[in-house]
């Protein structure tokens, strides 16, 4: 048996002015980096943004401009064109 690190994700909001958010959030079972981790907690609401900032479910609802939608790859208007799907 090996040990291993046990990972966890920290809730990165701040609001302006005041502290930063302490909530943490590890997985029960062993998961393999941050990123699998990171899919797993989706299922709890946390977030993760595009400037890399991970926010828990009390946060994860507020919108910010620096932040995109989750489907970025799937274009509303996608029946409109007739070209290959956009990567
Ligand atoms: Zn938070």
């Amino acid at each position: 048996m090996s040990a291993g690190a046990y990972l966890l994700i920290r809730c990165d909001h701040r609001p302006p002015g005041g502290e930063q958010c302490d909530r943490e959030r590890g997985w029960p079972v062993y998961v393999h980096n941050h990123t699998e981790l990171r899919r797993n907690l989706k299922t709890q609401g946390w977030r993760r943004t595009r400037k890399g900032e991970d926010l828990c479910p009390d946060h994860a609802g507020r919108p910010a401009a620096d932040e995109e939608p989750e489907q970025t790859a799937a274009p509303t208007d996608a029946q409109s064109s007739h070209g290959p799907p956009l990567p």
